[in-house]
């Protein structure tokens, strides 16, 4: 028998999940697959998501995976290109750019007119990464327009508090964009996935939906999204289990003791596979259907789960250490880490089984 983890992939949890995030507001949606598609496989997602509005990567690399394996449609890079061999590329391959630095206007001056040129162009508005900062913002459009003067040119900013839709730094925010061109009828772009849950006024012309198309709600203030479909099972097996006595120890660093006489099951996963090691004793795991706990420190190829109090657990049982029965945020949350960081951290040992409904 192969080694039992696996991750599967529900095509049409990701599709539907889309198209939820479509119904939001009146604009378009780009669905953002960076990252290997957050973990879930950058090529199959591509295709699975080929109807989409456009497609939306971090590189210029990942772009290129999407071209080859067939993808047609529009395509956003949203860090856009680094020196100009690239920058003819992504004119070439017809993808959309982002315009966040002036080394990217620069190389743009130099290019000869002619060709596919969509461009997105980035202002800051208090996120503190990419982009021009605001009050800058119309002297850039200018200058842009000046050097690519046949170029679709959408506007767009970045929210760093969407999550927590209450905050005031995301009315700041919006109102900073606001003003930036105010005057100029260009199409705009705001929200990622919390933005267009939460926050109606950031919804405009294309929102960019990347964690909700997983099924992953990222809002911090309890509001919750029973339309969105979790995408991922990862699950496994137990491969081993174990009676244990009171006092004695399980795992690296004999720092989890049971406190009773018990049992334990060793699962085949670990952190070699994307399990953040950093979850500690008392992270839920799901063993046959029903909840348990992780004991002991998490090791690159396995960790253990108390099966003290399920006598059915056998050798064999399945386990999921997330999906739809429990929330990758959970899991994350107990890591003190993020859903973002645990899906993109699934590593290539773990075999994605792709269905659909
Ligand atoms: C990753 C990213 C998104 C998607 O964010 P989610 O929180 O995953 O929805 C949107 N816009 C930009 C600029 C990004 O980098």
């Amino acid at each position: 028998m192969s080694r039992p983890l696996q991750a599967r992939v529900n095509l049409d949890a990701i599709r539907h999940n889309y198209q939820f995030a479509r119904s939001l507001g009146d604009g378009r949606t780009v669905a953002i697959i960076k990252a290997n598609a957050y973990g879930h496989g950058l090529a199959v997602v591509g295709e699975a998501l080929a109807g989409a509005d456009a497609l939306g990567v971090a590189t210029i690399e990942e772009a290129l995976v999407l071209r080859r394996t067939g993808v047609q449609g529009r395509l956003l890079v949203l860090e856009g290109v680094f020196d100009r061999a690239a920058l003819r590329e992504a004119i070439s391959q017809r993808l959309d750019i982002v315009i966040h630095s002036p080394y990217q206007l620069d190389m743009l001056a130099q290019e000869p007119e002619g060709g596919h040129l969509a461009l997105w162009l980035k202002i800051d508005t208090g996120m503190g990464r990419l982009g021009f900062s605001w009050p800058e913002a119309a002297a850039i459009y200018r200058r842009l327009r000046a050097v690519a003067p046949q170029a679709e040119i959408t506007l767009m900013t970045h929210l760093a508090c969407a999550d927590e839709p209450q905050r005031e730094c995301n009315e700041v925010q919006l109102q900073r964009f606001d003003s930036a061109l105010a005057g100029e009828a260009l199409a705009a772009s705001i929200a990622n996935s919390a933005a267009l849950l939460a926050l109606p006024g950031a919804r405009r012309d294309w929102n960019r939906a990347g964690i909700m198309l997983w099924g992953v709600n990222p809002r911090l203030d309890g509001i919750r999204h029973p339309e969105l479909r979790s995408s991922m099972e990862f699950e496994s097996r137990l491969i081993a289990e174990r009676q244990i006595g009171a006092g004695e120890s399980v795992g690296y660093g004999c720092d989890y003791h049971f406190p009773g006489p018990g049992r334990f099951g060793i699962v085949a996963c670990g952190y070699g596979d994307g399990y953040p090691r950093h979850a500690p004793s008392g992270t839920p795991v799901m063993v046959g259907g029903r909840k348990t706990q992780l004991v002991g420190r998490v090791s690159m190829d396995m960790l253990a789960v108390d099966l003290t109090h399920l006598p059915e657990a056998k050798i064999g049982a399945p386990v999921t250490l997330w999906g739809s029965a429990l929330p990758v945020a959970d899991v994350a949350a107990h890591a003190g880490t993020i859903a973002y960081e645990l899906l993109t951290g699934l590593t290539e040992r773990v075999p994605r089984i792709y269905e659909n409904d």
